[in-house]
């Protein structure tokens, strides 16, 4: 069944469609990651990131909903890239869904046999929160790439981005948090984009303040704003890999060069230069071969373009979608001559298993949003970076579906959030149950050598033990659900991850469970980067007292 006229949203309000509510926010997270104002292609699954899809296909959806209202609350649902395969009998403090989603063997792990399997619907890609329904619209990036920029601002601009143009590529469901982290930090940003839908869409929700069809109107805003040093927006109808070359034609040099488009899928993330949307749609139908060579031809045009731009000094680092890879392969030697955001912003906050920490409102009400954002501002008010995001946050940002909160939180800060969260539900100071979560680009959650595990300081970046015992020791704690997914971020080769989400419903077995969970999960951050002799990873290990053998001697 493929039915294209179908819309989902999840239900909201107190009313139980399922057997307890652990059940009930499985059911409507799914369901939440494909209403339309969340997911960038709902009639095909498809929630971001390329293919990154919420169930196999729409018979396994039917079916997914259909045993998650009927599960007990001392069964496990078990999801095999995106299709339920069985429900066996576990006991309440295990998760009630666990899933496995687009994972091959590695010497079978790349796109080929993916989409042999994929055309046979033996496989799904889950890309990250999309497979493992934690996904909460372009907001579920929005920090990260605000703190991205922010720490970008400190290290190379004087403290913010204050009159500096930043060009970038990509308005889909995470690039499309760029322009509003961009202005945020106070800078003026372009945002090359090839799909005019997917620019009105951040038009639409606030992301992105205006759009312009030519080069000249982009680049004559951008100087204007950056002289009256004024923060500004501008999306650009085009390829990046057509208009980035011309830019540094004409001499256009921004202060900062960066992209998100889904280059790290070749095959349905990328345009290739000179083709219209419907052009690129029949040839990668009709000729599947012929667009990834186009696409990997033209992403190592953008990628040289890049490096033009950087050598005549525009601060240039990778946005963790491969596109450095590809042109690698494409045989661009110096590909890799500018880094990834971790390494150059990231790492350190890793150190402290910060990421990014998340909630969602079942109840529908954004009040009950509105009502966390103050509890967690009165008691962290010492802190003074997660007080200032969450008055940005609360002025700029629009929901998408469920209302829902991204906060970057560390160890010790993630079970003290849980708890608060908690003892709001059962006291009735919020409406319903609350979802908590997180993104898979995590502290201790992903083995990603070109993204989050990028240059690691002992050389361990393809060590893919660690979201395994991440999933493992979540599943253990009793997270509500829990995924591991292969190919998220990078595409199909290049990372592991893992994914939980626990729920908050007022009882004291969640107190348990949360407390349990928000420690061991961002405490896996703590002990990856430990292990690999992060100073500041080791000194947090300390501080906080967690009991990790190798630093015992
Ligand atoms: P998406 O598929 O929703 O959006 C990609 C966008 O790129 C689309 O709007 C598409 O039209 C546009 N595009 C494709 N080719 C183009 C071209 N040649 N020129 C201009 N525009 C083009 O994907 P997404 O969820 O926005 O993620 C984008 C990439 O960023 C992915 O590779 C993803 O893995 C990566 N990502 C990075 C982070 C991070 O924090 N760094 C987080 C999430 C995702």
């Amino acid at each position: 069944m493929n039915d294209q006229s179908r819309i989902i949203t999840s239900p909201r309000g107190t009313k139980l469609h399922t057997k307890g509510w652990v059940q009930e926010a499985a059911l409507r997270m799914l369901m939440n990651n494909l209403d339309p104002e969340v997911a960038e292609k709902p009639d095909e699954l498809i929630v971001y990131g390329g293919l990154g899809k919420a169930a196999r296909n729409w018979q396994a959806y039917e079916q997914i909903v259909r045993e998650l209202k009927t599960l007990e609350s001392d069964e496990t649902l078990l999801i095999q890239s995106g299709k339920p395969v069985a429900v066996f009998r576990t006991h309440e403090h295990a998760p009630r869904v666990v899933m496995a989603n687009s994972n091959l063997v590695p010497a079978w792990a790349n796109w080929n046999t993916f989409h042999e399997l994929d055309q046979k619907g033996l496989m799904m890609y889950g890309q990250m929160t999309a497979g493992s329904w934690i996904y909460i619209g372009t907001q579920g990036i929005v920090q990260g790439t605000y703190e991205t920029f922010a720490e970008c601002g400190r290290q190379q601009f004087q403290g913010s981005l204050k009159g500096t143009i930043t060009v970038t590529a990509g308005l889909g469901g995470m690039g499309g948090a760029q322009p509003l982290a961009v202005t945020m930090n106070g800078g003026v940003v372009v945002c090359i984009e090839v799909d005019e839908t997917r620019i009105k869409k951040r038009v639409q929700t606030g992301y992105c303040q205006s759009w312009v069809t030519t080069l000249d109107e982009a680049i004559s805003l951008a100087h204007q704003a950056k002289k009256d040093k004024k923060a500004q927006s501008i999306g650009l109808l085009g390829n990046a890999a057509d208009i980035l070359p011309e830019m540094a034609k004409r001499g256009f040099i921004p202060d900062i060069i960066t992209d998100q488009t889904s280059a790290h899928d070749p095959l349905h993330g990328y345009i290739p230069a000179g083709y219209t949307l419907r052009q690129a749609e029949n040839l990668r139908i009709q000729h599947p071969e012929i667009y990834i060579t186009k696409a990997k031809q033209s992403m190592a045009t953008h990628v040289h373009a890049i490096l033009a731009m950087q050598e005549q000094g525009a601060v240039a680092f990778d946005y963790g979608n491969n596109l450095r890879q590809v042109a690698a392969d494409e045989g661009v030697k110096n590909a890799f001559s500018y880094p990834g955001f971790v390494p150059a912003y990231i790492r350190p906050q890793f150190c402290e298993g910060r990421g990014p920490f998340r909630w969602v409102a079942l109840s529908g009400d954004v009040e009950d949003i509105r009502k966390i954002d103050e509890k967690l501002l009165a008691r962290f008010s010492d802190n003074e970076s997660l007080c200032t995001w969450i008055h940005l946050a609360h002025e700029q940002i629009h929901f998408q579906g469920l209302p829902a909160r991204i906060c970057w939180l560390g160890y010790g800060e993630r079970a003290l959030a849980g708890r608060l969260i908690n003892e709001m539900v059962a006291t009735g100071e919020v409406s319903a149950p609350i979802v908590i979560g997180r993104d898979h680009l995590d502290a201790g959650s992903v083995a990603s050598p070109n993204r989050e595990t990028e240059a690691m300081q002992d050389g361990s970046d393809a060590v893919a033990d660690w979201p395994l015992l991440n999933a493992l020791i979540n599943t253990a704690a009793g997270a509500s659900w829990v995924s591991i997914h292969h190919g998220g971020g990078v595409g199909m080769g290049y990372s592991m991850h893992a994914g939980m989400v626990v729920v908050a419903d007022g009882t004291t077995q969640a107190a348990e469970r949360l407390e349990r969970v928000l420690t061991s999960d961002p405490g896996m951050g703590i002990v990856r980067h430990a292990d690999a002799g992060y100073e500041k990873a080791i000194q947090s290990a300390h501080e906080k007292k967690l009991n990790i053998p190798f630093l015992k001697g």
